[in-house]
């Protein structure tokens, strides 16, 4: 009989429920467990940042034949011009100046001193002469093929150079020696511009006559015009043609003999010889005619190596009309030999020539 087992089987519903109700509480615990851990890994992954893949330094082994190569410094900004300041123009200028084009203040100001300097670079250096100093401009000065300044020494020789109307100067004339009058002369002047040049000898004549002249009581004296480039020339004599034509109705024709009575043509003026000066008052209310400075030069002018280059009564012959305010350098020897003979440049040197 089994006695033993039935006495079992008779406990073992209870036993049984109670372990089935035990094992489905223990169920549902690790269900309600597993369902919490669930929504706490959601949670958990709706904030976490995506990871960043990590870039890695890929280490390179330099060529040496490819890190030597350092680019050639550029000239650039594209161009320099009046009114340009900074670096770049005082690079510019000490290249000139080593050169031999640019006499001034290196100052890194782009003014008329510098642009006479460019200009004078650039009709040596067969480039147009406008005095901007753009790409080819910079490239050629900064290379090998740029050359030393070709200067004329207007002061040599036994006959005063002559300019005018039929002795043009050479389109790439530049004097010799020349220099901005303030940096020679200071405040001894007072001046129209203070980059105005002239060639060195001329100029330190100049100073001693004007300081006589002040010694004399005699003064203020300004300077309005020193040398002149042949595109300077260009520019003044161009605007006179153009003031006749709109302003007195001028043909073109007319306007351009109107002119060359008191404007040389360009390559014809003593201004691009170094040796002339304007000089001024500085009284805008009288003539320079009927000032004191007129009357000092003209008696004193031909001690110090000038001579009144044009006066009224030599017009027929040097075709311009009376400039009482231009002086020209020639040399004591010369000044006083015109002053003894009243011949002006034109028969005096007529007159050497005759003589040799
Ligand atoms: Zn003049």
């Amino acid at each position: 009989m089994p006695n033993g087992r039935n006495g079992g089987a008779r406990r073992s519903p209870y036993l049984f429920i109670m372990l089935a109700a035990v094992l489905l509480l223990v169920l549902i615990f690790f269900a309600m467990r597993a369902m919490n851990a669930w929504d706490a890994y959601e949670a958990a992954a709706a904030v976490t940042p995506v990871p960043t893949p990590t870039v890695r330094n890929i280490a390179v082994t330099p060529d040496p034949n490819l890190v030597t190569y350092t680019p050639a410094p550029s000239p650039t900004p594209s161009y320099l011009s009046n009114g340009s300041k900074g670096e770049m123009v005082t690079r510019m200028q000490e290249r000139l100046q080593e050169l031999g084009y640019y006499t001034g203040v290196i100052d890194g100001q782009f003014g008329s001193g510098t642009k006479a300097a460019v200009q004078n670079f650039q009709r040596q250096h067969g480039l147009e002469a406008d005095g901007v100093a753009g790409v080819q401009t910079l490239g050629l000065l900064y290379s090998d093929e740029a050359h030393e300044m070709e200067a004329n020494d207007t002061l040599e020789g036994d006959i005063p150079l002559l300019v005018n109307a039929s002795h043009p100067l050479p389109e790439d004339f530049v004097p010799a020696d020349l220099v901005t009058i303030r940096s020679v002369a200071g405040e001894v002047f007072i001046y129209a511009d203070t980059s105005v040049q002239g060639v060195r000898e001329a100029v330190e004549h100049l100073i001693e006559m004007v300081n006589a002249a002040k010694a004399d009581g005699v003064g203020p004296w300004k300077i309005r015009e020193g040398y002149r480039t042949l595109q300077a020339q260009q520019s003044i004599f161009d605007s006179r043609v153009e003031a006749f034509i709109s302003d007195n109705g001028m043909t073109r024709a007319q306007a351009i003999s109107a002119t060359r009575q008191t404007v040389a043509d360009p390559g014809c003026s003593e201004h691009h010889t170094g040796l002339a000066f304007d000089l001024n008052a500085d009284d805008p209310n009288t003539a320079f005619v009927d000032t004191a400075q007129y009357a000092w030069l003209m008696l004193h002018c031909w001690d110090y190596g000038f001579i009144m280059r044009y006066t009224d009564d030599k017009t027929d012959i040097t075709g311009i009309l009376g400039e009482e305010w231009h002086v020209r350098y020639v040399g004591v020897e010369h000044s006083l030999k015109m002053k003894e003979l009243n011949y002006c440049l034109e028969e005096y040197v007529d007159y050497l020539i005759n003589e040799q």
